[in-house]
């Protein structure tokens, strides 16, 4: 499973600053790392088509919500 980049920055309407933020914590959550989301403080957790949901890195109140497209 790999995610296409360049369809990811494409769909990304935010500023670069917040782009590449978006990128260390994609990164990090994908590599097992438990992140917190800076709103509610509740980990962040990355969905992915298997699971049957919406992809994407999330929190359990939805206050960060990155989609992800899978390919
Ligand atoms: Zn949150």
């Amino acid at each position: 499973m790999s995610i296409d980049l360049t369809q990811f920055a494409a769909l990304q309407k935010a500023s670069k600053a917040s782009f590449f933020e978006q990128q260390k914590l994609m990164k990090q959550v994908m590599a097992g790392k438990t992140v917190l989301c800076k709103t509610c403080n509740q980990p962040l957790k990355l969905y992915t088509p298997e699971q049957n949901e919406l992809t994407g890195i999330r929190c359990a109140k939805s206050c960060t919500d990155i989609s992800l497209d899978f390919v």
